[in-house]
């Protein structure tokens, strides 16, 4: 039996953490790595090998696994230290959520210093970070899915491969765009219904199998009732905070310039997002955008 790569995984956070406990369970061995001393403490708590710095998470290890906040951690990470320290041909499997031209520049930084390199967004939140269940969107070399995917299937259910590097990342980018148009469409839907004297759960049952059937309806429904496990009954704590999706939306609108691409609505629900947070929604499940367009503070 071929024996498990060794892995440097860096960035224990929300996401991290769990999906580096999931790969300690399966039996690999990690050097896990944060710039947050009690990020660090919890992995040694969990019984993952910590290390004390980002270099020496890629040294001596087969694949680099990186879980930032944003495009220029990993970019900075890459080129400050993270590239130098590795051996040559590491796989440098980046998964954070960032900018489309980012991850290419990441994995062109990568390839010229000797290594390989594939993008691997995820989605699928906290909740699927910790069960296994996440979905990975792949922007990866052929020859290098028979080293990826194994890994990739410990912290996942579903693995889609888009196309070389920076597809994963341009798939995430689309997909999350026409969930934050859909759910603010959805919210706009039910706060019209409100007023013509619909009841929530009437709306929903016509809409749920009917052409305006979506995920913000039928699993995230943004009014509390119909959907029993939707943030709303809970007063919309997360689930998918509206940070998120003001981050992803933003993420969108460098993609939508980058490729000149004139998508009214993609930017406009950047626009109504970034107002949502900045007016105290930041915390707030996605779907309480809601209450936004309810009281029309946006
Ligand atoms: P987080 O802020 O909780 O975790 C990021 C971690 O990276 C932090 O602990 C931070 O200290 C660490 N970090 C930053 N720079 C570092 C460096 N140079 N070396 C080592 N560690 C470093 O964020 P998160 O919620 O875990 O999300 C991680 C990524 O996953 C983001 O790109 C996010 O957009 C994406 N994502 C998040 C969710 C979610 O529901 N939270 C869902 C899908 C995708």
């Amino acid at each position: 039996m071929e024996s498990k790569p060794r892995i440097g995984f860096l960035g224990l956070g929300h996401m991290g953490l769990p999906m580096a406990k999931n790969l300690h369970s399966a039996g690999y061995d990690l050097r896990a790595f944060d710039v947050m001393p009690q990020a660090v403490a919890a992995a040694r708590e969990a019984g993952i090998r910590t290390v004390d710095t980002g270099a020496e998470a890629a040294r001596d290890v087969q694949i680099v696994l990186t879980m930032f906040p944003s495009g220029q951690h990993v970019l900075d990470a890459y080129r400050d230290y993270l590239l130098e320290a590795a051996a040559p041909d590491t796989l440098f499997l980046e998964c954070s959520t960032i900018d489309v031209a980012q991850a290419r520049e990441a994995a062109e930084l990568a390839v010229a210093a000797g290594h390989r390199s594939a993008d691997a967004p995820v989605s699928g939140g906290v909740v699927g970070a910790e069960a296994g269940t996440l979905t990975f969107m792949l922007g990866a070399d052929e020859q290098d899915l028979p080293a990826i995917t194994p890994v990739l299937e410990v912290m996942g259910k579903r693995i889609v491969h888009c196309g070389g590097h920076g597809a994963g990342q341009a798939a995430k980018v689309c997909n999350n765009m026409l969930l934050g148009i859909s759910m603010i469409g959805a919210a706009e839907a039910f706060v019209l219904g409100e007023r013509l004297g619909l009841t929530h759960q009437a709306l929903f049952d016509v809409i749920s199998s009917a052409s305006g059937q979506c995920w913000s309806v039928t699993t995230n429904c943004p009014v509390p009732g119909p959907v029993p496990s939707s943030p709303a009954n809970r007063d919309y704590t997360p689930g998918f905070a509206a940070a998120l999706m003001t981050k992803d939306l933003g993420l969108a609108s460098s993609a939508l310039q980058l490729t000149e691409t004139d998508a009214h609505m993609g930017a406009l629900a950047a626009t109504l997002y970034a107002r949502f947070t900045e007016s105290g929604g930041a915390g707030a499940d996605f779907s309480a955008i809601i209450n936004a367009i309810r009281d029309g503070s946006l």
